[in-house]
């Protein structure tokens, strides 16, 4: 049997606090494992300590570009110190929403960059936040040999996810797939081999999901979804997301 992969969930976030037992032992009954991304020292603690309860908790630590301007050292000595242990490193990425100044702009580049370079050196795949920002994402990247990289909530144009698979980086779709035409679009250009689902929670969503707490349950609607506009089945688009879950996870 297949397990379901969400790429990116905010499971360290308090959001969850109160719910997380349950969540792990959903996660077990319903075979999901989760990339667990981080914002900052204190959700990359959170999300080791999860994946110590749980190894369907994939850890990724890092800083995330809201995050920026704070002290990052703590978090770049506990990649360092935890290497062996982390799946990946993210959330990170650019995001001018965030900045106030030049400074912090710089700053944030800085953060950005210095977070790929660990990942290379540790050999790390990356989910990466690309608000807005993706020229200057797409001209940073060829610096650094890093063999998994996730532009997670794809929301570029075409052109902009055309170059996204003739560099071979995977683009995810989350629970928006379900409602917004420009994903659905987006979704049937996508290289089906570099194709991921994700839900971003505890991030919410209008229309059907009526603005609840996303839960990591929602995947498996959207994978179902994303099959529909594909003309594929439910099943088969189950085993090729596993398949580019673990190629992208380099596992
Ligand atoms: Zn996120």
């Amino acid at each position: 049997m297949s397990w379901i992969y969400d790429a990116h969930i905010h499971l360290s976030d308090p959001e969850y606090k109160s719910d997380i037992d349950m969540i792990l032992n959903y996660m077990d009954l319903l075979k999901i494992k989760a990339c667990c991304v981080s914002m900052d020292i204190e959700t990359s603690n959170e999300t080791l300590t999860l994946h110590e309860k749980s190894k369907n908790v994939l850890p990724f630590i890092g800083i995330h570009p809201e995050m920026a301007q704070k002290d990052s050292l703590p978090v770049y000595d506990l990649i360092e110190k935890n290497y062996e242990t982390i799946t990946g490193i993210g959330e990170i990425g650019l995001d001018r929403t965030y900045i106030d100044s030049e400074d912090e702009w710089k700053v944030q580049k800085a953060v950005f960059s210095k977070q790929l370079s660990l990942a290379e050196k540790f050999n790390k795949p990356v989910s990466i936040h690309s608000r807005k920002t993706l020229p200057d994402i797409f001209e940073i990247l060829p610096s650094y040999k890093i063999s998994g990289i996730l532009l997670h909530w794809f929301d570029g144009n075409k052109s902009q996810l055309k170059t996204a698979m003739d560099n071979q980086y995977f683009v995810s779709y989350g629970p928006l797939l379900v409602y917004a035409n420009d994903k659905q679009v987006l979704l049937t250009k996508t290289d089906p081999s570099r194709l991921l689902v994700e839900t971003d929670g505890p991030v919410k969503f209008s229309r059907c999901f009526e603005y609840k707490t996303t839960e990591i349950m929602f995947v498996p609607s959207v994978i179902f979804c994303a099959s529909k506009i594909l003309h594929t089945s439910y099943e088969s688009l189950l085993v090729q997301i596993e398949d580019n879950s673990k190629k992208f996870l380099g596992i």
